[in-house]
């Protein structure tokens, strides 16, 4: 069946930090055939197409001029299960957390510690979605995307995403590779990854001394909702600066002005210090312009009180990074991706 496009579209429901910009022409394709024949059209038109999911990874700081190509392709599928390690994989536009939650309600395990991030399974690769020390790229077997310059499909193994941190292949060529499917390796054996945060210590309040991964996703869950906005109740993309990586010399330097720095060693001696914990110090902690913010409980997550355009937004966010360079010596790398 054909895809509809609609024409000036406001993506103020399409993106969480709830900017009220309008794309030029607007389409829902839900399987393959539908991506296909919607990419064909805009490039018999000569218009530009960009791809959106959840919007929770976005700035939208301008109307788009473009196709906006909004995947709502759904279906998840067990590929193989031997009855210790099982091989899902699920449609790009299926919402994450629900799929996280349908994983682990068949006894799989893996994704426990990546409950309740907002956006769709197939964004999640693009920046290697990550949180209380997992990634995608832990549990990852596999994806299918679509190359945008050749037509073709392309099957990407784990090698060939080159996964970072809040990177990869993906995230590094935009527009490229549309993704449509991706594929998980999970267990029917839980291996606990609980030394981040404080994730431990919350279960250890529970009395939960041996969980599950469903307890452990409820932890996480409840840890999240205590301390991060929830988009449909104030505007915001998460972490909106990317934690820094920097040297051994550069943490020591500030340590000497700011014994309490919060610096976590990586390997090659390099350090990532908690942007948080950067703009905290820099007193932006609860800072507000107008209806663009710094949240009151965690600086790394700039929010929209409610009418704040995406230029606000962004100019906000360049007043951070300047002070922090300025204050530091770092520079701080946006998260989101900027349209
Ligand atoms: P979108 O914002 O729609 O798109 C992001 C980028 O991916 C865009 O460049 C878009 O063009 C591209 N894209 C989208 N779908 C596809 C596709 N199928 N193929 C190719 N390109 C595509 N992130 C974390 O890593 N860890 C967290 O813990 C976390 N917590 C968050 C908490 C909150 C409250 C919020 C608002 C955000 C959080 N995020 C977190 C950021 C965000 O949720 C993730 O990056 C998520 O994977 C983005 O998915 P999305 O579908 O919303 O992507
Ligand atoms: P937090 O627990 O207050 O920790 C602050 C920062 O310290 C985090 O950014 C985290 O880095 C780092 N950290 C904490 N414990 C660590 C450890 N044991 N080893 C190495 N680094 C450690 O962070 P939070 O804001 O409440 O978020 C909790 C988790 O959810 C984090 O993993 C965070 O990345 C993730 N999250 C991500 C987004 C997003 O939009 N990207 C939004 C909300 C939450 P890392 O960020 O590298 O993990």
């Amino acid at each position: 069946m054909t895809v509809q496009w609609q024409e000036q579209v406001s993506l103020k429901p399409f993106n969480t930090f709830g900017i009220d910009v309008k794309a030029r022409y607007f389409c829902q394709p839900h399987d393959d055939e539908q991506i296909r024949e919607a990419l064909n059209r805009a490039h018999a038109q000569g218009l530009p197409v960009q791809v959106i999911g959840g919007g929770s990874n976005l700035l939208l700081t301008q109307d788009v001029d473009a196709l906006v190509l909004h995947v709502a392709s759904r279906g998840v599928q067990v590929i193989s299960d031997d009855g210790h390690a099982v091989i899902v994989e699920a449609q790009a536009g299926e919402p994450w957390h629900p799929f996280v939650q349908w994983t682990l309600g068949q006894g799989y395990c893996g994704l426990e510690n990546l409950s309740l991030i907002p956006g769709t399974v197939g964004a999640a690769p693009m920046q290697n979605v990550g949180a209380y020390g997992v990634e995608i790229k832990d549990v990852f077997a596999g994806l299918t995307a679509l190359d945008r310059e050749t037509g073709e499909l392309r099957e990407f193994d784990l090698a060939a995403c080159t996964f970072g941190y809040r990177d990869s292949v993906f995230k590094r060529n935009p527009g490229r590779w549309l993704i449509l499917r991706v594929r998980f390796a999970l267990s029917h054996t839980l291996q606990p990854h609980l030394d981040y945060g404080p994730v431990r210590q919350r279960l250890a309040e529970q009395g939960n001394a041996e969980p599950t991964a469903q307890a452990i996703s409820d932890a996480i869950c409840s840890i999240r909702r205590e301390k991060l906005p929830d988009p449909a109740e104030l505007g915001n993309a998460g972490s909106f600066f990317k934690n820094p990586v920097v040297s051994a010399e550069c943490v020591e330097r500030i340590r000497a002005q700011h014994p309490g720095v919060v610096a976590y060693p990586l390997a090659d001696s390099q350090v990532k210090l908690a942007a948080g914990w950067l703009i905290e110090q820099a007193g932006w902690k609860g800072y507000r312009e107008g209806d663009a913010g710094v949240h009151r409980l965690q600086s790394l997550v700039l929010v929209n009180y409610g009418q704040a355009s995406g230029a606000q937004m962004h100019a906000l966010a360049q007043q951070i990074q300047a002070d922090i360079l300025q204050r530091f010596g770092v520079a701080l790398e946006m998260e989101p991706n900027l349209w």
